[in-house]
Parts: C-alpha cells; sequence; structure tokens
C-alpha cells in the first residue's frame, strides 16, 4: 500500500493550497516550485504512487487529467503558443512526489525537452 505524500493533504485541503480546479476524478492547483511562467499540477485524487502502478480501471482519470490540462492550459493563455505535459517515474525520471502528477508548463519557448 503506498503511503500518501503532501498531494493528499491538499487535496483534502488539511494544507490549504488554492486549486484551480477539482472535480470527482482530479485536482489541480500551481506548482510551489515553478519552473516556467504557468507551471500548474493535475493529479489524480485517487493516490496512484508511480506511472507503474497505474491499473486499466485508471483510464478515466488518467484521461481526465488531460481534458483538465487542456481546458486550464486555454484558461492561462497559452493554447495556442503551446505548451508541455510531463510525468516523471522513479529515480531516473526525476520523480520527488509519490503521487503521479502532470506537469503542466507554458508561458514562454521552453526549448529542447532534455538537457543532457
Ligand atoms: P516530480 O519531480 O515528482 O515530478 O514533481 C513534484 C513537483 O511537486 C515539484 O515540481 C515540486 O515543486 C512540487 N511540489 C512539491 N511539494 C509541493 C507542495 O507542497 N505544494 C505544491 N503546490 N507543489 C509541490
Amino acid at each position: 500500500m503506498a503511503e500518501e505524500t503532501i498531494f493528499s493533504k491538499i487535496i483534502r485541503q488539511e494544507i490549504p493550497t488554492p486549486l484551480l480546479y477539482q472535480d470527482d476524478l482530479v485536482t489541480a492547483f500551481r506548482d510551489i516550485s515553478p519552473k516556467a511562467p504557468i507551471h500548474i499540477l493535475i493529479i489524480p485524487n485517487k493516490l496512484i504512487a508511480t506511472t507503474n502502478d497505474v491499473v486499466e480501471d485508471d483510464e478515466l482519470t488518467l484521461g481526465r487529467m488531460i481534458t483538465v490540462a487542456k481546458k486550464l492550459a486555454f484558461e492561462e493563455g497559452i493554447s495556442d503558443d503551446g505548451y508541455r505535459l510531463i510525468m516523471n517515474c522513479n529515480s531516473h525520471g526525476g520523480q520527488e512526489v509519490y503521487h503521479i502528477h502532470m506537469h503542466l508548463l507554458g508561458g514562454k519557448r521552453l526549448g529542447p525537452m532534455l538537457s543532457v
């Protein structure tokens, strides 16, 4: 059983964080340490530790994460210029919080996908 992270507390608003979106499946809020002018996290309400732990029953939730990303990108005014969606997995992927999340990054030209 995966251990809860700070994100579960944000979902339940035990740690007050302004929410940009919340429904029965997903929650979205701004990243505390933004890596771009717009940096939003979209997360499932259900605790899924890594993308390795996703199961078929999660497909609706994962699809919702993308439609919410699209909606927020539009609201933030970055749809036409474009943006990047990222999900990191485990140590090589650079995952820090073990509750899956989609990063929505934009507001400037983001450059190459990876710097090596
Ligand atoms: P990861 O590296 O796991 O893909 O990304 C985790 C992200 O969560 C980081 O960008 C980090 O800044 C963000 N983050 C970590 N703790 C908090 C928090 O308490 N509040 C918010 N809003 N973002 C957080």
